[in-house]
């Protein structure tokens, strides 16, 4: 306790008050918030043996609790897939989702988005051995399949580059499952934002590789509930405040910055 916003720490803040009836003072006084999040995704999100996760995400969803007044005790963390990602934040499963979630239109019609606060871009992997997939064009000759997740961008963007869809995506709720097909043979290749592919890829680099280049452009949200403009002001706040006093920084370099150590410059946030 007793940190303040401008500490370079994930402590709650001490003495933080907010105004009745804003979504701000209810986390605030139950002290408690669930944060929806991946739990498989090395790097970004990653549930640990004790179910804990950890990730560049994470950290940044432990600093929106802290400057709720909330200690990381107080989190509980929910899985969030892309399938459900919507649904929670609609029916109050969970308060904020932090969960290498791209803000577009079509999501802004169930869901606000906070930041953005990372762009990432959607990428190829492959086995390292035996596989002639080296970009999206691949996929249009119709003999290649893909595995993404069901409910992502990553699988709507490749079917512009699918002969027969049908036949050539394989679809899953967890990436992990994609890369276990990968390595089972099932599929040629599996699909997501580099920074996914990049974990999997640093884990087992004698399985995986990175192949072609970024192909589409994914700025990262904090997904909250639809038309709580005071609690959307509210993190964006926070993320403006945080790229610049060097919680970012840390949270990166801590986490998702051990497999890419190029530091990310906190893009600006929209105020829309
Ligand atoms: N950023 C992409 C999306 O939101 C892919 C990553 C994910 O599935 O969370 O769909």
């Amino acid at each position: 306790m007793g940190d303040t916003p401008s500490s370079h720490d994930n402590g709650p803040v001490a003495e933080v008050t907010f105004e009745a009836g804003t979504t701000m003072d209810r986390l605030h006084r139950a002290g408690k918030i669930r944060i929806g999040t991946k739990f498989d995704q090395p790097g970004f999100g990653l549930a640990g043996p004790d179910g804990k996760p950890t990730g560049f995400d994470v950290e940044i969803g432990k600093i929106v609790a802290a400057e709720l007044g909330i200690p990381a005790a107080g989190i509980e963390w929910v899985e969030s897939t892309p399938k459900v990602r919507e649904e929670y934040l609609g029916t109050g499963k969970v308060d904020i989702v932090v969960a290498t979630y791209t803000i577009t239109a079509e999501r802004l019609e169930r869901v606000d988005f906070a930041g953005p606060y990372y762009v990432a871009g959607q990428q190829i992997t492959t086995r390292t051995s035996g596989n002639s997939v080296t970009g999206p064009k691949t996929f249009r000759l119709g003999t290649k399949k893909v595995c993404s997740s069901t409910g992502s961008t990553p699988a709507k963007n490749i079917t512009t580059y699918l002969k027969d869809p049908a036949a050539q995506l394989v679809l899953f709720d967890v990436y992990t499952k994609c890369a276990d097909a990968l390595r089972a043979g099932q599929v040629d290749a599996v699909t997501t934002d580099n920074v996914i592919l990049t974990g999997f890829v640093a884990q087992h680099p004698e399985d995986f590789k990175l192949v072609g280049a970024r192909f589409t452009t994914e700025p990262y949200g904090i997904g909250l509930r639809k038309g709580d403009h005071r609690f959307r002001a509210f993190v964006n706040d926070v993320l403006e405040t945080i790229a610049k006093d060097g919680r970012y920084a840390k949270a990166w370099t801590g986490t998702a910055g051990r497999y890419d150590p190029a530091m990310p410059e906190a893009p600006a946030v929209s105020r829309y």
